[in-house]
C-alpha cells in the first residue's frame, strides 16, 4: 500500500489513521514462509514542522519450527513501531527511525516488512524450557525422556553422594 504524504508535508497538524491489512505470505526466511495470516496495522500519519510521525501498531503470526526441537508452532505478536518521515534527510542516517520519502509517498508494506523483520526474535521456541532433542536418537525430549539420555551429573553432587 502506498501513501500519499503530499498533504502531510503541505501543512502543519494534517492527521490521519489508516487500518489494512499487508500480504506477507510470500516472504521467506530460513527455508520457511512465516506469515500464514494476514498482517494487520493500524497506522496513525500526523504532521509537524515539515516531517510526517508515523506510529504503527502491527499484529503477526508467526509460524516456524522451533530452534530446539524443530517442531512448528505458530505465535502471535502486536509490536508498535515510530518512524519519522521527512523529505530530505539533514545529516540523520536513512533508514532506522528517520526515513527519507523524497517523493512525498510511502511504501507502508516494505516499511513494515522492514520493522517487523529487524524485530525478528533471536531464537524461536516453542516454549521457553523446550528440552529440545535427544543428541543420541533424536526423540523429543518435550514427550517424555529415552532411555539413553543422561542428564549431565554435577561433580559437587557426585562428591556429595559418595560421602552419602
Ligand atoms: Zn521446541
Ligand atoms: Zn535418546
Amino acid at each position: 500500500m502506498e501513501i500519499d504524504l503530499r498533504r502531510f508535508l503541505k501543512a502543519d497538524e494534517t492527521e490521519d489513521a489508516v487500518s489494512c491489512e499487508l500480504d506477507f505470505s510470500g516472504v521467506e526466511l530460513g527455508g520457511v514462509k512465516p506469515f500464514c495470516a494476514p498482517v494487520k496495522a493500524k497506522v496513525r500519519l500526523k504532521s509537524f514542522a515539515g516531517s510526517v510521525e508515523l506510529r504503527a501498531r502491527v499484529e503477526y503470526t508467526l509460524a516456524m519450527p522451533c530452534d530446539r526441537c524443530a517442531e512448528t508452532v505458530s505465535k502471535e505478536y502486536a509490536k508498535d513501531f515510530f518512524h519519522i518521515l521527512v523529505k530530505e534527510l539533514e545529516g540523520e542516517e536513512d533508514g532506522g527511525e528517520v526515513i527519507s520519502v523524497p517523493e512525498e509517498k510511502l511504501d507502508l508494506d516494505q516499511l513494515l516488512l522492514e520493522d517487523v523483520l529487524l524485530d525478528m526474535p533471536g531464537q524461536f521456541l516453542c516454549r521457553e524450557d523446550c528440552k529440545g532433542l535427544c543428541p543420541q536418537c533424536g526423540k523429543n525430549l518435550n514427550e517424555g525422556f529415552c532411555g539413553c539420555y543422561q542428564p549431565e551429573t554435577d561433580p559437587r553432587l557426585e562428591v556429595l553422594r559418595q560421602l552419602l
